[in-house]
């Protein structure tokens, strides 16, 4: 059969390669790191760093399709790969995801609006920034994730110290928000345009780190979500987009929606997709980095999905330990997926469970169950 090959070696590539070796392909990882956790579950793994001229030459020999599981791939590495193979998402929808600010300026050429931001790239634009931004959010605008590389300032002294702090790097500051809810949509869009979405995931974050997503939303109307869906699908339309796209967005307390930022992959909130729809996330790029048909995912089971932060695998007195899973899976419909990663940190995602249960009140009560038995504060 054919081999696909994935930029990048860590979970989201790993949940790539089962789904891949699911449907009858090989699959080949160009990621350095040796024990990586896409590598580990792979046929192939080509040790190389994404830059590498022989690591991506290896990888283009032996894959019938590329796809990235990273967001932060070298576009230009991924214009290379797309002289010989088919590549999905292309190296110029990445590039516009790996900049806040042409992210920014991307969804409000769709016409999708976001947080009111500036651009600062000197010292008059850091002076130039009005008054109307702050209290604000300075984001750098490439390689931040999971809340790092941003800064949340009060005033204009706090605004400049933070700016310093990230050593003067590219940076957005967004006007800071009043959010009732966080959603995202995942959704896929093929070569020929077809698009097909996940049901939209209501998320919880804490410090800036994903905590908790359950689908279907609990809080969020309809028609907003549906608003939602519609934004992403502009945004993905108006990139030309081949493969898996997640837009985040914000609910304001006043009702209104705006998008917050995207990802050119498979999304940490779709992870529910893979115990609680009949076509998961992983399915979808691979599927539509192959040409395949797009199927719509069904929800067959309402799900809560819990990040395993590395802070579950240290104890009250601060030693190792494992977390409790005998408890935990003695619960009923829960889903452990671990990522093989073998030193836990405080704040690395080492795993994520699902829970799914025949109705929303029945999952929500079993993850509150999971969460205290894991010492997970309750949502
Ligand atoms: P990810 O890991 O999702 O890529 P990130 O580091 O790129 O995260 P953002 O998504 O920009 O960070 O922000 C992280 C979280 O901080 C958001 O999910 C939201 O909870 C909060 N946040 C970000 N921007 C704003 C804003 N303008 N106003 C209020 N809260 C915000
Ligand atoms: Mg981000
Ligand atoms: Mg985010």
């Amino acid at each position: 059969g054919a081999t696909l090959g994935v930029m990048g070696g860590g979970q989201l590539g790993r949940m790539f390669v089962h789904a891949a070796q699911a449907m009858g392909y090989a699959t080949a990882v160009l990621e350095a790191d040796a024990g990586s956790p896409a590598g580990q579950a792979s046929q192939h793994h080509i040790a190389a760093g994404y830059t590498d001229a022989q690591g991506l030459s290896a990888l283009a020999q032996c894959s019938a399709a590329i796809t990235t599981e990273f967001e932060n791939v070298p576009a230009q590495a991924l214009r290379t790969l797309a002289a010989q193979r088919p590549v999905a998402p292309g190296a110029e929808a990445v590039a516009v995801c790996q900049d806040r600010a042409a992210e920014k300026l991307h969804f409000q050429r769709c016409g999708v609006p976001c947080a009111p931001f500036a651009v600062i790239e000197t010292a008059q634009q850091l002076a130039a920034v009005p008054d109307a931004l702050l209290p604000g959010i300075l984001k750098t605008s490439r390689l931040g994730y999971d809340g790092k590389g941003q800064a949340r300032v009060a005033d204009r002294a706090g605004l400049a110290a933070a700016w310093a702090s990230l050593q003067h790097a590219p940076c957005v500051l967004e006007q800071r928000l009043p959010l009732a809810h966080e959603i995202s949509v995942v959704l896929a869009r093929g070569a020929d345009g077809a698009c097909v979405h996940l049901p939209v995931q209501q998320n919880l974050h804490r410090e800036g780190i994903l905590a908790v997503t359950q689908v279907p939303a609990p809080d969020v109307p309809q028609a907003l979500q549906q608003q939602a869906v519609h934004c992403a699908e502009a945004v993905a339309g108006s990139l030309d987009y081949v493969g898996v796209l997640c837009v985040e967005f914000f609910v304001l307390a006043d009702g209104r929606l705006v998008a917050n930022e995207m990802a050119p992959r498979p999304h940490n909130s779709g992870h529910y997709s893979i115990d609680a729809c009949d076509v998961s996330q992983f399915e979808l790029q691979v599927r539509a980095m192959c040409g395949l048909p797009l199927a719509a995912p069904r929800l067959h089971s309402p799900a809560v999905m819990l990040n395993l932060l590395g802070d579950l695998w240290f104890g009250a007195d601060g030693a190792e330990r494992q977390p409790p899973w005998a408890q935990v899976l003695a619960l009923p419909g829960v889903h452990l997926h671990l990522y093989g990663k073998a030193e836990p940190r405080r704040g690395r995602k080492m795993g994520h469970l699902t829970v799914t249960a025949a109705d929303a009140a029945a999952a929500r009560a079993v993850a509150l169950q999971v969460s205290a038995l894991l010492g997970l504060a309750a949502y």
